[in-house]
C-alpha cells in the first residue's frame, strides 16, 4: 500500500487485449478491451453506456466470463465511455478505482483475485500461484486457444509506478485506515494566506511560487490511507476481538473490547505511514504532550529550512498537525530550498548513479568551495546545476583568498623589519578606528574601499535577511576579488613599503581593518578558510572563533560619495586604457604613452594628483593631461567628459601598419566595385529574390562607411610620418 504522493507515472507502450465474453443465450459475444487481461479473472460485470444502440438489446442480459465460467451480469452505467474500446467495459472492482465506484453504484461482488506479492491468488481459479506477468501470458494464450482473443492492438498507456521501486503499481481492494483531511486543512490555510509580518498564528512560505503550491494543494485535499504494511513503525493503535472483529482504538493497549467485553483481542499489525509519524517532529521533539521547559521556550520556532520537494510530505503536514494538537502554527517562516541536480540537469539519484558525492567533491575542490558554490548559486525558485565548472571558480576564488593574505603576511614581514608590529597595525582596538587619515586626510582610495565595504554590508545583511543566500555570496565576491585585491591591494602596493612611514602605517591599518571586516562577511560561505585567516590577525584576548566574533554591520561614517565618484573614474580611464592596450594586442608589461583632455577642470586635477597610480595601473610611461582638445593622431577613445590617446607609433610600426591599411582598401575596393555592378545589372535586380538585392545594398554601404574610416586612419598615419621625418 503507498500513498498516491509516492506514485510516479510514465507513458508506456502496452496494448489493449480485445477479448470476447460469450451472451447467455444467445449465440453473440459482447467483446471488451483490456490493458490488463489477468485482472478478468475477478470480474463482475460487463457495462456499457444507457444510450449505446449497438447494446440496448444486451443489457439486463448475462455474460459468461471466459475462463471462469462465471456468469456477471451486464449493466448500464452513464460513466462508461463509449469511444474507448468498443465501448463495452469489464468491471474488475477489486482491481480498479472507477470499477471499485460503479461497483458500489450496481452493488456488484468485489473479487480480489491477487494476493499481497502481485501473484494471483485462490480467487483465480487455474492460474492461482502464478506471478501476475505470467499469469497474463497464460491467459492470454489461453483465450486464443478457445477462440475468444478478437485482436491486440498497439496502445500507449499512463502507468503508475511505485516512486521507489519502479514496479507498476497493481490497483487492489484492501482495508486502510484514512485520517479525514478538510478540517485539518482549514486551519492551515488560514495560517498561510492571513500571514502578516508579526501576525500571531500565520506562516510565511518563501518563495512565493511554493506558498502558491501549498495553497492549491490544501485546497484540493483528499483524505489520507496512513495505514502502511510495513515491518517498523508507530503500530496502528487499533485492536480487533477475535469472535466478532469489533474495533477498539486507545492510547494504551485495551484488556477487553469495547463492544463485546472479548478479552481475546490482537492488535492491527499494520504501523502508520513515517509523514503521519514525522508531521509531529516539531513538537514532540520538545517534549510534547508534556509541557516541558524546551517546548514553553522553543515552540514554534522561528524558521523550518526544507527542501521543496517534501512540502506536502511533511511540511504541510506539520502545519495542520502543529495546529491540531497545539493550536500554534509550528513555525513563523518556512524556506524552501533549490535541488541540486547534475551537470546535465538530473534529479540526483543514487539508484540511476547520477548522485555527486559530496565528500568527494569537497576532498577535490575544498569545502569552502563547495559550500561557496551552492550558496552562490541558490536563487530562489531554480534548481542548482552543480558543475565542474562552478566548483573549479570557487576554487579559483578560495586560492585567490588564501593568496592574498599570503601576500600580506609577506609584504608585512617585510615591513615590520622597520620597525612596525602587527598588534599595532591589526589589533581589534585599532581595526575599529579606521580608516586611519594620512597628513590629515584619508586617502581617496582608503575612504572608497570603506565607503564600497559599507555599501556591501549592508547589501549582505539585506539578502541574508531576505534568504537571497546568491546575492549576498555574489556581493561578497565582487567586495573581495574586485575591490579588496584587484582595486585596492594593487593601488597601494607600493605604499605599504613607502619611506613616508606615516602613509604606509595608514595603509596598512586599514587594509587589515577591511581585510577583517571582509573575512568576517566571507564567514558564513567559507568557514574554514576564514577561521584559519582571522586567527592569523590579532584577535582579543579569549576569542576563540570568527564564528563568535560580531557580524559586519555597515557604518554611516564610511559612506562616501565624492570618493565613491571619483574612484569610479578613475577605474574608468583605467579600464578603458587597458582595453586600448588589449585591443591591439600590446605586451601586458610594455610601458606605452598616454595622454588625457578634458574640458573639466575638477576631472583633470583629479587625474593630475592621480596620474602615479594610473600609470602604473596600465602600464604607461607617461600620462599626460590636457585641456585642449588631443592634438596628435593615435588610437583614440572619446567620452562625453574626456577623450583618451594613444599615440600610433607606440603601438604600431607606422610603415608597416600604413602598408596594411592600402591593402585592406584596396581589397575593399574591390568588393564595392563589384557589387556595384551587380546592383546596376537591370537583368540581376529584375531576377534576384528582392531581400538578396536589399542586403547587397546594405553590404554596400557597410563597406563604403569602413574603407572611408581607413582611409582617414591612412591619411592620419601619413601625416604623422611626414611630421616625423
Ligand atoms: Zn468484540
Amino acid at each position: 500500500m503507498l500513498s498516491d504522493l509516492e506514485v510516479v507515472h510514465e507513458e508506456r507502450q502496452g496494448h489493449l487485449w480485445y477479448i470476447k465474453y460469450p451472451v447467455v443465450g444467445t449465440k453473440e459475444f459482447l467483446t471488451v478491451a483490456t490493458t490488463r487481461p489477468e485482472t478478468m479473472l475477478g470480474d463482475t460485470a460487463v457495462a456499457v453506456h444507457p444510450e449505446d444502440e449497438r447494446y440496448r438489446h444486451l443489457m439486463g442480459k448475462k455474460a459468461v466470463l471466459p475462463l471462469m465460467n462465471r456468469e456477471i451480469p451486464i449493466i448500464a452505467d452513464k460513466l462508461v465511455d463509449r469511444e474507448f474500446g468498443t465501448g463495452a467495459l469489464k468491471v474488475t472492482p477489486a482491481h480498479d478505482p472507477n470499477d471499485f465506484e460503479l461497483g458500489k453504484r450496481h452493488n456488484l461482488a468485489e473479487i480480489d483475485v491477487m494476493t499481497d506479492g502481485a501473484h494471483m491468488n485462490a480467487n483465480a481459479g487455474a492460474y492461482a500461484g502464478m506471478d501476475r506477468f505470467a499469469a497474463r501470458k497464460k491467459i492470454v494464450e489461453d483465450l486464443k486457444a478457445q477462440g475468444l482473443l478478437e485482436k491486440i492492438s498497439d496502445h500507449t498507456n499512463a502507468i503508475s509506478l511505485c516512486e521507489r521501486s519502479k514496479t507498476a503499481v497493481e490497483p487492489r481492494i484492501s482495508t486502510q485506515w484514512f485520517c479525514k483531511m478538510k478540517g485539518l486543512a482549514a486551519p492551515a490555510i488560514k495560517a498561510v494566506e492571513e500571514y502578516a509580518p508579526g501576525k500571531e498564528n500565520t506562516i510565511y512560505i518563501i518563495p512565493e511560487n511554493r506558498r502558491t503550491e501549498y495553497l492549491n494543494w490544501m485546497y484540493n485535499i483528499r483524505d489520507w490511507t496512513i495505514s502502511r504494511q510495513l515491518w517498523w513503525g508507530h503500530r496502528i493503535p487499533a485492536w480487533y476481538c477475535k469472535e466478532n472483529r469489533h474495533i477498539t482504538v486507545a492510547r494504551k493497549t485495551p484488556a477487553q473490547c469495547a463492544t463485546c467485553g472479548s478479552s481475546n483481542l490482537e492488535q492491527d499489525p499494520d504501523v502508520l505511514d513515517t509523514w503521519f509519524s514525522s508531521q509531529l517532529w516539531p513538537f514532540s521533539t520538545l517534549g510534547w504532550p508534556e509541557e516541558t521547559a524546551d517546548f514553553k521556550k522553543y515552540y514554534p520556532t522561528t524558521l523550518m529550512v526544507t527542501g521543496y520537494d517534501i512540502l506536502f510530505f511533511w511540511v504541510a503536514r506539520m502545519i495542520m498537525m502543529g495546529l491540531h494538537f497545539t493550536g500554534r502554527a509550528p513555525f513563523r517562516t518556512v524556506y524552501l530550498h533549490s535541488l541540486v541536480r547534475t551537470g546535465s540537469g538530473e534529479k540526483m539519484s543514487k539508484s540511476k548513479g547520477t548522485g555527486l558525492d559530496p565528500v568527494a567533491l569537497n576532498q577535490q575542490y575544498g569545502t569552502d568551495a563547495m559550500r561557496f558554490c551552492l550558496a552562490s548559486m541558490a536563487a530562489p525558485g531554480t534548481d542548482i546545476i552543480l558543475s565542474d565548472d562552478k566548483l573549479a571558480s570557487s576554487r579559483n576564488f578560495a586560492n585567490k583568498i588564501w593568496n592574498a593574505a599570503r601576500f600580506l603576511f609577506v609584504n608585512l614581514d617585510k615591513f615590520e623589519q622597520g620597525g612596525a608590529k602587527l598588534e599595532d597595525l591589526a589589533a581589534p582596538g585599532v581595526r575599529a578606528k579606521a580608516p586611519y587619515a594620512a597628513g590629515g586626510k584619508v586617502p581617496l582610495v582608503d575612504s572608497w574601499l570603506f565607503a564600497r565595504l559599507t555599501s556591501t554590508i549592508d547589501m549582505v545583511n539585506d539578502a541574508l535577511a531576505n534568504y537571497r543566500f546568491h546575492e549576498a555570496a555574489q556581493g561578497v565576491y565582487q567586495f573581495f576579488w574586485g575591490d579588496f585585491c584587484d582595486w585596492y591591494i594593487e593601488w597601494v602596493k607600493p605604499e605599504l613599503q613607502s619611506a613616508d612611514r606615516e602613509r604606509a602605517t595608514v595603509a596598512w591599518k586599514n587594509l587589515f581593518a577591511a581585510f577583517d571586516a571582509a573575512l568576517r562577511l566571507l564567514h558564513p560561505f567559507m568557514p574554514f578558510l576564514t577561521e584559519e585567516l582571522w586567527h592569523q590577525l590579532p584577535q582579543a584576548a579569549g576569542a576563540k572563533s570568527i564564528a563568535l566574533d560580531r557580524f559586519p554591520e555597515a557604518q554611516a561614517r564610511w559612506k562616501n560619495s565624492t570618493a565613491t565618484d571619483e574612484l569610479a573614474l578613475i577605474q574608468e580611464v583605467v579600464t578603458k586604457l587597458r582595453a586600448m592596450r588589449a585591443e591591439k594586442r600590446q605586451d601586458a608589461k610594455k610601458k606605452l604613452p598616454a595622454e588625457l583632455s578634458s574640458s573639466n577642470p575638477a576631472l583633470r586635477k583629479l587625474l593630475e594628483d592621480n596620474s602615479q597610480v594610473v600609470q602604473r595601473l596600465a602600464v604607461l610611461s607617461s600620462f599626460e593631461v590636457f585641456s585642449e582638445g588631443l592634438k596628435g593622431t593615435g588610437m583614440i577613445v572619446q567620452t562625453a567628459i574626456y577623450d583618451l590617446r594613444i599615440p600610433f607609433e607606440a603601438i604600431i610600426d607606422p610603415l608597416a601598419e600604413i602598408a596594411r591599411l592600402k591593402r585592406e582598401i584596396e581589397r575593399l575596393e574591390k568588393d564595392i566595385q563589384s557589387k556595384k555592378a551587380r546592383l546596376d545589372d537591370e537583368d540581376f535586380t529584375r531576377k534576384a529574390p528582392e531581400n538578396v538585392v536589399k542586403n547587397m545594398g546594405i553590404t554596400l554601404v557597410e563597406r563604403q562607411l569602413e574603407q572611408k574610416k581607413l582611409k582617414a586612419q591612412l591619411e592620419q598615419l601619413e601625416g604623422s610620418q611626414a611630421v616625423g621625418h
